[in-house]
């Protein structure tokens, strides 16, 4: 039995320096994980600066009385550099749910006005292409509550891939109710077309990150290979799947399901916002921090454009101190500054006796949830993403000066 007993013991051991073992490799696991997720928000941050530079000097340039020849070259320049965004996009989304750090949003919206969204986005090429577009709605007004940005992102993917690998004939956008209880619909999206089809044996690899039918070098389409990954993630995200049938030479059929609440709410309205709109505030006083000198020089033409009237600091101490002594309809504030960053001088900001409510708005490249909660959290109203969408940018003015 003493025999016996030492082998208990022994095992005992091994079992505990096997868990030991195990919680440690799990623990570096986790913490190569954070380090991953910092890494890309920061390359996301560090690659996003630059091209903030690029597009609103192209936009600047196309406005300053080029000649067609450079406003076409503009034209190229400012593709290239949304490409490149669109990319940078996809990568960052991907690594933010495989880090489980995607938030859905809870919005009402109607299912209409998505569909709707999304045939107006590929119309143009439609007609270009000469194929067909039809949609296929589920017969009924829905209003429904969920995140309205990425439905309409995974169908823009699916009608994007069908626009492209489809050179004759139609694209269906096809919408049903697969399912309906306790307040909740499943819904089931197709996008149906007669392109050049998948041959069997690629179909359910598709799914995963970087596969493409053909991944050759001198393949005919580019691409990434990441919109059919990022899609079914959010399928899945959203309590459904995604998948496809194919048939080489004949067409394809992808489908996404997810499940949605339905809201008795009315679903907002993006208003659209023109510049005549923002001349209401002509000669408003706005201040304006940021210590990037290109990011300075667009927006001030940006902001000079619509008729503000601009002060600037060039980080948050000078922000603290102009706010004090001037009464700013608005702020305009970037996050990272030296000296004093962008949440520092808002909390002073908030703090201010006379100028604790005066609407601040961030201006920031990060794209992670975490940083725009901690702009919240220090006291901030809300975002404007770099690279600065003129149209976005006067919108969340509006929203503000009002
Ligand atoms: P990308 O289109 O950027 O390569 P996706 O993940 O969206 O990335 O698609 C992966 C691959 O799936 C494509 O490269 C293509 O080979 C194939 N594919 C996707 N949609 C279609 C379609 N509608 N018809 C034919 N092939 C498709």
């Amino acid at each position: 039995s003493g025999e016996l007993e030492r082998h208990r013991l022994h095992l005992e051991d091994m079992v505990a320096s096997r868990t030991a073992e195990l919680a440690a490799a799990k623990q570096a696991a986790e913490t190569a994980n954070r380090a991953k997720s910092a890494f890309l928000a920061n390359m996301s941050h560090e690659i996003r600066t630059p091209m903030n530079a690029i597009v609103g000097m192209s936009y600047l340039l196309q406005r300053s009385g080029a000649t067609a020849a450079q406003v076409e070259r503009l034209a190229k320049i400012d593709a290239a550099a949304h490409h490149l965004l669109a990319l940078l996009n996809d990568v960052l989304e991907l690594s933010k749910i495989e880090a489980g750090k995607l938030e859905l949003e809870e919005t009402d919206f109607a299912l209409e006005s998505v569909l709707e969204q999304v045939s107006g986005m590929i119309s143009e090429q439609v007609r270009a292409k000469g194929l067909v577009l039809c949609l296929e709605g589920v017969g009924q007004p829905l209003r429904l509550r969920g995140d309205a940005t990425r439905l309409r992102q995974a169908l823009l993917n699916y009608t994007g891939n069908a626009l492209k690998f489809t050179e004759a004939g139609s694209i269906v956008l096809r919408t049903r109710i697969a399912e309906e209880r306790d307040g909740q619909v499943l819904l089931r999206f197709e996008v149906e077309d007669t392109g050049i089809g998948i041959p069997a044996d690629k179909q359910d690899k598709l799914f995963q990150a970087f596969e493409q039918v053909d991944a050759s070098t001198t393949r005919k389409f580019g691409g990434t290979g990441l919109g059919l990954a990022i899609t079914q993630k959010l399928a899945h995200l959203m309590g459904g799947d995604a998948g496809v049938t194919s048939e080489p030479g004949r067409g394809s059929t992808f489908w996404f399901t997810a499940r949605l609440r339905k809201s008795n709410g009315t679903s907002s309205v993006l208003s659209r916002v023109t510049q005549e709109d923002l001349h209401r505030y002509v000669g408003a006083r706005v201040l304006l921090a940021d210590d990037n000198e290109v990011n300075v020089e667009v927006a001030l033409d940006l902001l000079r454009g619509a008729g503000l009237e601009v002060d600037t600091a060039k980080d948050g101490e000078e922000a603290v101190s102009k706010a004090s002594n001037n009464a700013y309809r608005l702020i305009l504030m970037d996050v990272q500054m030296p000296r004093m960053d962008g949440l520092e001088a808002t909390r002073a900001i908030r703090g201010l006796s006379d100028m604790g409510d005066v609407p601040i708005l961030a201006m920031t490249a990060n794209a992670y949830e975490d940083d725009r909660r901690a702009c919240l959290a220090a006291g901030m109203n809300d975002f404007v993403a770099k690279p600065v969408d003129p149209a976005a940018l006067y919108a969340t003015l509006l929203k503000w000066l009002r």
